[in-house]
């Protein structure tokens, strides 16, 4: 089985990922580990990706898909990849269908983690962390103790209300769409992950087991 972990930034399509891991021993294909495991390798390619990144563009589909095809192509993780933060468009959907297609796999389904955008809004804003105990807690659903109050905690600076509500704008516009595109093909499978982490994960088991 393959699968896609589709959803809006904070959907918690990472923490699920881990759990399907742990759970049904998948492997998670991710083109933003993808990137930085290769700019720790010598390669030529990641050589080519740091020029890119210091140039201030976008990695491009070709070197995307080449990282992608490599882990699709490995034998020992064969129908058993749960892809997370792609495909992020229709384009890209395709492409990811020629390439199963080459090493005689398919998609099995797609998980579409559904959260209101005004929760989405808080779980992002919100986070913090404390410097002293290194937790990460939530200013409205999980506040940090008083102890960690008198650190001086810390917030991402990405992390705010405009740069999260840009964000979403930018998932509408250009990947929101895919959903309609795997509607089409009967593989999605939604799922209320405005529930408890937990909560969750069991509804995920549950839905990929039937
Ligand atoms: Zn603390």
């Amino acid at each position: 089985m393959n699968i896609i972990i589709f959803g809006p930034p904070g959907a918690g399509k990472g923490t699920q990922s881990n759990f399907l891991k742990e759970d049904l021993k998948m492997t998670q294909i991710s083109t933003g580990d993808l990137l930085r495991n290769e700019l720790k390798k010598e390669s030529e390619l990641s050589k080519q990706i740091r020029n890119i990144i210091e140039s201030g563009k976008l990695v491009s589909d070709k070197i995307i898909y080449d990282l992608i095809e490599d882990k699709i192509s490995n034998k020992n993780i064969e129908n058993m990849m749960i892809f997370d933060g792609f495909p992020r468009n229709i384009e890209q959907a395709k492409n990811l269908e020629i390439m199963l297609k080459k090493h005689n796999q398919h998609l099995s389904k797609v998980l579409n983690l559904k959260v209101d955008y005004s929760v989405l809004i808080k779980r992002i804003s919100g986070r913090v962390s404390c410097p002293v105990c290194k937790n990460t807690f939530n200013e409205y659903f999980d506040p940090p103790p008083q102890k960690c109050r008198e650190n001086k905690l810390i917030k991402r600076s990405d992390d705010n209300e405009g740069t999260v509500k840009k964000r979403l704008e930018i998932y509408d516009k250009e990947t929101l769409p895919l959903l309609e595109y795997y509607k089409n093909q009967n593989k999605v499978l939604n799922i209320d992950a405005m529930k408890q982490i937990d909560e969750v994960r069991k509804e995920i088991r549950g839905v990929l087991k039937g």
